[in-house]
């Protein structure tokens, strides 16, 4: 592929500056997602497309809900995620992020460690622990 054609490529929305189809995209079509963090952003990316049904396939099935949001619910537009760090031990894995948005009331700043579980050679979200949420 030549350069100027790859300038048109959406580039994927999780930071990498990458090509989505390269990056997040990849796992959004149907790859498993080899690590807790490639399945972080690439979830990330999934809110940012607002493809629920992927949030939802990639949350372990004793933790998932129902549905992320309520039909009128609205939905935060996300700007920007920042990985702070990533650790895999053997089937568990975890990812402290911050991720930017902005909502009808102004910006806000979501710093949260979420917890990962392979099983069956797939990483499922588990778990989540919110560290700080504000606006501003
Ligand atoms: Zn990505």
């Amino acid at each position: 592929m030549s350069k100027k054609n790859k300038a048109f490529e959406a580039v994927c929305p999780c930071g990498s500056r990458q090509p989505l189809e390269a990056c997040c995209g990849r796992w959004l079509a149907g790859e498993p997602a080899p690590t807790a963090q490639a399945l972080m952003r690439s979830r990330y990316v999934a809110y940012v497309l607002k493809n629920d049904q992927y949030v939802l396939d990639t949350w372990a099935a004793e933790t998932r809900p129902h549905t992320l949001f309520e039909p009128d619910e609205p939905r935060p537009k996300w700007l920007s995620l920042t990985v702070l760090e990533s650790r895999e031990e053997g089937d568990e894995g975890f990812v402290h992020f911050i991720a930017r948005g902005r909502t009808s009331q102004g910006a806000f700043k979501l710093e949260e460690k979420s917890q990962f579980r392979r099983e069956n050679g797939t990483v499922g979200f588990m778990s989540k622990v919110t560290l700080s949420d504000a606006f501003g």
